[in-house]
């Protein structure tokens, strides 16, 4: 991190400088663009940036008018307030840690009350018992997670790695409705991302080149809270793209995508959880426990139904939504094998000999 007229220091964990004399660092200027200079020329001190970029509670991250330009060409062109344009990840660098935290907090206490409940009143007690793949899904939740956090590490570390982004930028045509309210602006950006997950989730069950990675969340034979994170990588990954390219283009603000990824958080612990819940009406609105059991059936009449992920708009217009007047599946899986172990999860789908294994064909040797 280059300063000007900073003197000698280092960059802490947030990525902010932090001068050897503590004296002066709240004097110091910070500068993303490592060319001295912020696009609106203004100076701020590094206790500035902080605020600018560290909320303490949701909705106060990132100013969406914040004019300090990410640099995703490491300069400033031409002096133009922007929104936070370049890279998407640069909040894991900026943002202090409170909000991660406070939403971490709540997680993690919806989903104990949900595996309390799981204990309670079970849809299907059966799937109460362990089928050895706790490890494996908690592996897959934190590898896809882990992927995401160091995307934006890195985005923070290399500006480099923006300046791929600046096509993406240049698409940009600020159609977003920044004013608003909020609670409207991620109703929207749920919908469109929707759009985007809908296909990804259709393509990953339709053409074979993808369902060799989406096989992985489908192998269990129980739903449950703790395997709703079971994606492999590559199958997150290309989800993540199709989902969240287009909102960008569209120009939506940080804060939207941080909600988006809470709503996302939640509804996938929901819809997996083995809870007996009546959800009635909802059922036509979001994606519940109800509506994707039949999604995970083996008989693929109902398996390849019911694709949304949060809400279900997409599946009511293109006519995959499924929702028969019986209890929903308790028969899923898949036809093929999973390997065993999470390494040889990840790696089973690079394999030809994986692949037959992921759909049920017979081994060359046998
Ligand atoms: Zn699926
Ligand atoms: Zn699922």
């Amino acid at each position: 991190m280059m300063l000007f007229g900073a003197g000698s220091g280092h960059a802490d964990d947030k990525g902010l400088w932090i001068a050897d004399d503590p004296q002066r660092t709240a004097q110091h200027l910070y500068d993303p663009c490592r060319d001295g200079r912020l696009s609106d020329g203004k100076p701020r001190t590094c206790a500035e940036i902080r605020r600018m970029y560290g909320g303490t509670r949701w909705g106060d991250w990132p100013d969406p008018d914040l004019s300090l330009d990410a640099c995703s060409d490491g300069r400033v062109s031409d002096g133009r307030p922007r929104t936070f344009s370049g890279l998407l990840g640069s909040y894991f660098a900026f943002a202090n840690t409170h909000p991660m935290i406070a939403f971490a907090t709540v997680y993690a206490a919806a989903v104990f009350v949900l595996f309390l409940l799981e204990r309670y009143i079970p849809y299907e007690r059966r799937w109460l018992l362990s089928d050895g793949e706790t490890v494996n899904d908690i592996g897959h939740t934190l590898a896809t997670k882990g992927l995401l956090q160091l995307a934006g590490l890195v985005a923070a570390v290399f500006p480099m790695y923006a300046a791929t982004l600046q096509p993406l930028a240049a698409l940009k045509f600020g159609l977003w409705p920044s004013d608003w309210p909020m609670v409207v602006q991620v109703a929207l950006a749920v919908v469109i991302a929707e759009l985007g997950l809908y296909w990804a989730h259709r393509i990953a069950h339709e053409k074979l080149f993808f369902w060799r990675f989406h096989a992985l969340h489908h192998s269990v034979a129980r739903l449950w809270v703790i395997n709703t994170g079971r994606f492999h990588v590559a199958d997150s990954l290309f989800k993540l793209a199709m989902s969240q390219i287009p909102l960008y283009c569209l120009g939506a603000p940080l804060h939207v995508f941080w909600w988006l990824g809470a709503v996302t958080a939640f509804m996938g612990i929901l819809t997996h959880c083995n809870v007996d819940m009546r959800t009635g009406i909802f059922d036509f609105v979001f994606s519940t426990p109800r509506l994707h059991r039949w999604h995970h059936s083996k008989d693929l009449r109902e398996g390849n139904m019911n694709y949304g992920e949060n809400v279900v708009i997409w599946d009511l217009i293109f006519r995959t939504y499924y929702n028969p007047n019986r209890p929903s599946s308790i028969d899923i899986g898949i036809k093929g094998q999973i390997a065993p172990g999470f390494l040889k999860q990840l790696a089973q789908p690079f394999t030809k000999e994986g692949v037959r294994q992921i759909l049920g064909r017979p081994s060359r040797g046998s």
